[in-house]
């Protein structure tokens, strides 16, 4: 067994892989742990493109806090927000004002710890360890309180998290939550593993398979949060109340990319689609 390094919390599992590790090690963190680089092969061999698509989410999420900044959105609420590597939230918005106000969300012990140690000393940003399906309970917490004006807009991120939320813990109801204290101009941000393939499949295969796909994505192998794959409509859906802005939901690598000919990761082999809404 591993050695637990200094900043991590003494009592996490380390027999289970996490989301946030497995994706730590995608992105060429140093944040994950034996079963974490296990569950992180498997997949490689099922998808060869996961690390590109996990890189690709990423930049996107980038791209996502820049266009915000120029919409003139100065506060942001990063659901879900990961074991933070290079180009974090704070850090791009910081750059184009180090005013900006920046809450990071995550449910994983380990990311939270990691966040903590990074954020130590910075100003307007913060973490809290929460769970975002219950949105009332994260919404109360005093950090938010403290940093966010619900009164001016607010950009919610939830990228590359949403698939690891189940129908049954009503996603509609928590961006409702979400809608429900936050300001016109306000925006929400959303990036989802997809698979073209399922969803070509048809409509009464689709619902069958799509119970099943988490477990098709990821073999034998589960992490702590089994992936749950949406049709492009319910996507879509996720977004009422949130007006989508162009170009609407798209593959990562085709929202708004720095250069128009130049998106990065091949969108065929694309996993991850992305939108983004702004409350009217
Ligand atoms: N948003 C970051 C990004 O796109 O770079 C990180 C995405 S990572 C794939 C997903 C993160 O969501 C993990 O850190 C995981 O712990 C977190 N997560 C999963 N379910 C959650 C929940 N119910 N509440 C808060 N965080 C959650």
């Amino acid at each position: 067994m591993e050695e637990l390094p200094d900043w991590a919390p003494r009592n996490i599992d380390l027999t289970t892989p996490s989301a946030a590790r497995v994706y730590d090690y995608f992105l060429g963190g140093a944040h994950n742990f034996a079963p974490d680089r296990e569950m992180a092969r498997r997949i490689l061999d099922l998808h060869p493109s996961a690390e590109a698509n996990a890189q690709a989410n990423r930049a996107f999420l980038h791209r996502a806090v820049r266009y915000l900044l120029d919409q003139g959105v100065r506060q942001f609420v990063d659901l879900g927000s990961g074991i933070p590597t290079v180009g974090n939230v704070h850090e791009v918005a910081h750059r184009e004002d180090p005013q900006a106000k920046v809450v990071y969300v995550d449910i994983d012990p380990i990311a939270v710890a990691h966040s903590e140690l990074i954020l130590h000393g910075v100003h307007n940003a913060t973490v809290i360890n929460a769970d975002l399906r219950r949105p009332k309970e994260v919404l109360a917490r005093p950090e938010l309180a403290e940093l966010i004006d619900f009164s001016e807009p607010v950009g919610f991120l939830m990228v590359a998290v949403l698939h690891f939320v189940p129908e049954s813990d009503h996603p509609d109801q928590i961006i409702a939550e979400l809608g429900s204290v936050a300001a016109p101009g306000s925006h929400l941000v959303i990036s989802h593993g997809y698979d073209a393939r399922l969803e070509a499949a048809g409509p009464d295969q689709l619902s069958r398979r799509l119970a099943g796909a988490g477990q098709k994505v990821l073999g034998e192998y589960r992490t702590a949060d089994p992936i749950v794959l949406r049709t492009r409509s319910r996507l879509e859906e996720l977004f009422t109340g949130w007006p989508m802005v162009e170009p609407g939901l798209v593959w990562v690598p085709e929202w708004h990319p720095d250069w128009p000919d130049e998106v990065g990761v091949d969108p065929s082999s694309s996993y991850v689609v992305a939108g983004m809404g702004r409350k009217e």
